[in-house]
């Protein structure tokens, strides 16, 4: 399963990045998934619980996701529209555009721990 591969591969950056220590007071993983990073939240909760549950170390630790939107930017109107429905056209002017500039993120966006917050932008 893609994202269980995906949750083992953020819990080895953060037992990269920050020491075994600071691991065991974490609390919390906010991560960033665009509409586009092809990530269903719903199987990466799935599958940060299943890992979480399996990994003693790990059994308290949540994690948030949020969902970023799709924009595309037009450079004639130097604007960006938020897709909905998956109509890529310019709000303004209403040209079709597949200019993307949000929505393809696949983030650990924050780490939490017990007394500190860390801030890290870690892409996949
Ligand atoms: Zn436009």
């Amino acid at each position: 399963m893609h994202e269980i591969s995906l949750v083992r591969n953020i819990f080895s950056t953060l037992e990269s990045e920050f020491s075994k220590d600071e691991l065991k007071t974490m609390t919390a993983i906010d991560m960033k998934i665009g509409l586009l990073s092809n990530v269903e939240p719903v199987l990466m909760q799935n599958a940060f619980d299943a890992v979480t549950t399996a990994e003693e170390k790990y059994q308290e630790v949540k994690l948030n996701v949020e969902l970023v939107p799709i924009e595309i930017h037009c450079q004639p109107c130097n604007l960006n529209t938020t897709i909905e429905s998956y109509k890529f056209a310019c709000k303004s002017c209403g040209t079709p555009n597949n200019n993307v500039v949000k929505g393809t993120e696949l983030l650990i966006h924050r780490v939490h721990f017990d007394s500190k917050e860390k801030m890290t932008t870690q892409g996949f």
